[in-house]
């Protein structure tokens, strides 16, 4: 089977107000991480939004756990949806969401067929939800 997703660590993903919520899971495991209390990770990385956490952006407008040369500096630990990436529901459920973010993410590989993906989600959701 053709892998259908490798991570190019372009960080495209990572620009733009993307709403990217932590649970409770999500910010004990980032505090912990980054050895600051809970309150602070809040207070200095996240807002309430929805009544969700979520991690807020910088001046440049890219996620605040971003650095250039780096990359997402809580990686080990990144929350949730950023781990889950492309295997979504509306990506697995939906092929023209899928043609439309291969556009978005050079790690979504042109050639290969949606159902190859959807095998691929579901080997990674079973494994890792
Ligand atoms: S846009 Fe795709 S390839 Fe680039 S960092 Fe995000 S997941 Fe990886
Ligand atoms: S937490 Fe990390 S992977 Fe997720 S958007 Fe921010 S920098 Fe990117």
């Amino acid at each position: 089977m053709t892998e259908a997703f490798k991570c190019k660590m372009c960080g495209s993903c990572c620009y733009g107000e993307g709403g990217i919520t932590l649970d409770e899971d999500d910010i004990k495991r980032i505090s912990e991480y980054l050895k600051i209390d809970e309150t602070d990770l809040l207070k200095r990385f996240c807002h309430i939004r929805d009544g969700r956490v979520s991690v807020i952006t910088g001046p440049d407008n890219v996620c605040i756990f971003y650095r250039k040369q780096k990359g997402c500096i809580v990686h080990p630990v990144k929350p949730k949806p950023c781990r889950r990436w492309p295997y979504y529901d509306a990506l697995i459920k939906d092929r023209e969401n899928w043609e439309l973010a291969k556009d978005a993410c050079p790690g979504l590989r042109q050639d290969c067929t949606h159902e190859d993906f959807v095998k691929e989600a579901m080997e990674w959701l079973s494994s890792n939800t």
